[in-house]
């Protein structure tokens, strides 16, 4: 026993914490949960807890099913929803394989690996996510999605429930150890955005996964009912997650250089081209449902094509404005990716891009000032900018093709990936739509 198991053993006493949710994440991004008592948490730490993992998505194959779920004590919280009294905590898990290997099916492992590696390099991996999502009234069965309030950018909506959903939110959030650096009403009605703090790629991804829980428990406590689709409304804007990578060496911000383009050191150059060059390949995974490309191609600031700019909102990577004598907020804002792709994966296969764009050394193309979307076609060509994949069909085929992806998920997570896109894919393409009903049915 170490000492922050130890340290858990204890707070279970002293704070009368009758159930220890154990969580981990499925290869699509879900969360899943297994609740144990007090008296199993020792042996949870040491042995872990068996459990039966072919019905999880992409976690193994049925003749390898039993797998091990070990508590990561580090991750020890709360939950500040189910009450004092007999309370409820959650640890994130490890998962590993009956002989205590690391499984290669775990999205939380693969991040690891994807970690071990920049520090081998001497790089710690920073992110800050803005996570945008839509309150709407609970839905009835095949109603329209009514949004609860007609707020727009940055409005202060009085006596809606939207103000006070997010200052509920947020305390919920904070009481969990999860600092909020802003939030505000989006554009869309009903729509929202709260931004994490930033803090290492493990700790995000283990907070994005407790965020879209607490905003699910809090809306239903409100009456209202949340939800992270990238685009829910075909007329308005859909929801990102857009997020802020930094790499430090140390105490020191690795893409802040005083006086260079932006402030911007050579590493943050090489680690955005690698962004860039990569972008389309792991697209499938940082955006990865059919719905994601109605989100992307569908404007309202939502990038389109594969370029960066100092302040430009309609590029793929954004170097948000400098703010002289805070170097260690140096920083590049990936715009792609929404809330519904797996964060772990999503920011393994971020961080391997721009990596590789360091090792290889990559050359960073020309800033891009011009609204790219206003470009003609031949204008966007000329300039070498290319689109992201249009459909999930199109991200598929290029992640297929894609060594680094392969390289970073791991062979069971690829194949698993991809297997489970082209299903999503192909049902998707069998449906009869009500476009086409409507465009079709009466004149024909
Ligand atoms: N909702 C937009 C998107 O989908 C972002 C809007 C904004 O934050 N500027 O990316
Ligand atoms: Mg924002
Ligand atoms: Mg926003
Ligand atoms: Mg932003």
């Amino acid at each position: 026993m170490d000492r922050q198991q130890e340290f858990v053993l204890r707070t279970v006493e002293e704070r009368d914490i009758r159930f220890i949710r154990l969580w981990f994440t499925d290869v699509l991004g879900m969360l899943k949960s297994v609740a144990i008592a007090p008296a199993e948490l020792e042996s949870a730490f040491t042995e872990g807890i068996g459990f039966d993992g072919s019905a999880i998505e992409g976690l193994t194959r049925v003749y390898e099913a039993d797998m091990i779920a070990r508590p990561d004590p580090t991750t020890f919280q709360v939950l500040p929803w189910r009450g004092e009294h007999h309370g409820t905590a959650r640890m994130f898990c490890d998962i590993l394989t009956p002989d205590g290997e690391p499984s290669l099916a775990d999205s939380r492992n693969v991040l690891k690996r994807a970690l071990a590696k920049a520090s081998d390099q001497g790089f710690t991996f920073y992110t800050h996510p803005e996570v945008e999502f839509y309150l709407f009234e609970p839905p009835k069965a095949d109603g329209p999605l009514v949004p609860i309030d007609h707020g727009g950018y940055f409005d202060h909506v009085a006596r809606t429930q939207g103000h006070d959903f997010r200052r509920a939110a947020i305390t919920m959030l904070e009481s969990m150890g999860i600092s909020v650096e802003f939030s505000h009403h989006e554009a869309g009605p009903g729509q929202n955005e709260i931004d994490l703090r930033y803090a290492d790629a493990l700790t995000t991804a283990d907070n994005l996964m407790t965020f879209r829980t607490v905003i699910k428990e809090v809306a239903l406590e409100q009456g209202v009912f949340a939800s992270f689709m990238p685009k829910p409304l075909a007329d308005q804007p859909g929801s990102g997650m857009h997020t802020h990578f930094s790499l430090f060496e140390g105490d020191r911000n690795a893409f802040h250089e005083p006086g260079a383009q932006y402030d911007l050191s050579k590493t943050a150059r090489h680690f955005i081209a690698g962004l860039l060059v990569h972008a389309a390949e792991i697209t499938a995974v940082t955006n990865q449902h059919v719905n994601s490309y109605k989100r992307l191609w569908g404007g309202a600031e939502a990038p389109s094509y594969v370029c960066w700019g100092h302040n430009n909102r309609s590029a793929l990577v954004r170097v948000p404005m400098y703010k002289p004598g805070k170097g260690n907020s140096s920083r590049v804002e990936y715009r792609a990716l929404d809330t519904a792709a797996n964060p772990y994966l999503a920011f393994a296969l971020t961080l391997a891009a721009g990596l590789k764009g360091i090792e290889e050394g990559y050359e960073l193309p020309e800033a891009t000032d011009d609204d790219v979307w206003e470009l003609t076609d031949a204008e966007r060509r000329a300039l070498g900018i290319k689109p992201l994949p249009q459909t999930l069909d199109d991200a598929i085929s290029l992640m297929e093709k894609s060594e680094l992806v392969a390289e970073t998920l791991g062979e069971h997570v690829f194949d698993f990936v991809l297997k489970n896109k082209r299903q999503e894919w192909q049902g998707y393409s069998q449906q009869v739509t009500p476009f086409e009903i409507k465009r079709l049915l009466q004149v024909l």
